[in-house]
């Protein structure tokens, strides 16, 4: 995806239309317009020539320290989380932490979960996800006793500010796993190296290709699980992708996962760190709402099932 805005030609319009009684001054008219329009064109041209550099100021739709602010506000909330910066993603001028918040439950034994979104920078459903489920797991701390999860809920913060899919070094983060170049994927894949194996990794995306949820999963044995989680989301009102998949999910085989030519996080998280990692994928026409709760109601029922 390209990310230099096209040059944008103003369309101007030259009128022609001549009034019954002006038919002499027709070509005169038409001379001054076209006249006008090229005195315009020059301008913007020149407008557009000069126009200040490319810097992350001009386009900046979000604000990842009001992203803070609300994380915060939830673990200072609840006894069970905690919250540390896993590194700083620099750009330029631009920087900002990567956050992990980590959810410990009572039970004495628990296993180890990881949930994760914003992988790409213009699905902003998936970091929307993640803070509602620590609210949900927030409010009833005692139904999630049986896990310890580890939340990183702005993996690219820099494409989520700016609305691109790519970090602002123009990487796929989704891609970049199993090569570790981008600043991301190497925070990130540090932290999952000190904590070995998971039960169960989540990452949320979007895709605005399908009408319909669905579940990417990878070499995964529990298929009637991942059936049933997506009738759950179905059964709640919301449309799931039939287009090649499989009542809203899709299982790539586990002799095939190292060899996908379109790598993704969850395709090396279930080589290196867990036999159910899971890529979850909202269409984005629902509004903001809907989408958030579609991905939440698979985090719960997921981790639900390891009970
Ligand atoms: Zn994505």
């Amino acid at each position: 995806m390209s990310h230099l805005p096209g040059l944008l030609l103003p369309h101007i319009k030259v009128s022609t239309k001549p009034e019954e009684d002006h038919k002499g001054d027709i070509q005169t008219g038409m001379l001054i317009n076209k006249k006008i329009a090229f005195r315009l064109f020059v301008a913007f041209t020149l407008i557009w020539m000069f126009r200040p550099a490319y810097s992350f100021a001009d386009t900046q739709q979000r604000d990842v320290y009001q992203f803070e602010q609300r994380i915060v506000q939830l673990v200072e909330s609840s006894d069970y989380f905690s919250m540390r910066t896993l590194g700083i993603v620099k750009y330029g001028t631009f920087s900002s932490p990567i956050w992990l918040i980590s959810f410990k439950g009572d039970a004495v034994k628990t296993k180890k979960v990881f949930i994760s979104g914003g992988v790409h920078g213009d699905e902003p459903a998936g970091p929307e996800a993640v803070l509602a489920t620590i609210i949900e797991v927030a409010n009833d701390p005692s139904k999630y006793e049986h896990v310890n999860i580890d939340f990183v809920p702005l993996v690219n913060p820099s494409g989520w500010v700016n609305g691109t899919r790519l970090n602002a070094a123009g990487e796929d983060i989704n891609r970049d796993f199993h090569l570790l170049k981008s600043q991301e994927a190497i925070i990130i894949n540090d932290y999952l190296l000190s904590r070995r194996r998971y039960k169960l990794m989540i990452d949320h995306h979007e895709d605005p290709r399908y009408p319909g949820f669905y579940v990417v999963t990878y070499g995964n044995d529990r298929l009637s699980l991942i059936a049933d989680v997506t009738q759950k989301v179905k059964e709640a009102g919301y449309p799931l992708r039939s287009f090649k998949c499989n009542e809203g999910y899709f299982n790539v085989s586990k002799k095939m996962t190292p060899k996908l030519k379109n790598k993704t996080f969850m395709s090396y998280a279930r080589s290196h760190y867990s036999k159910m990692a899971y890529q979850i994928e909202s269409p984005i026409s629902p509004n903001m709402r809907d989408r958030t709760i579609m991905h939440s109601m698979a985090d719960q029922e997921f981790i639900n099932s390891l009970r």
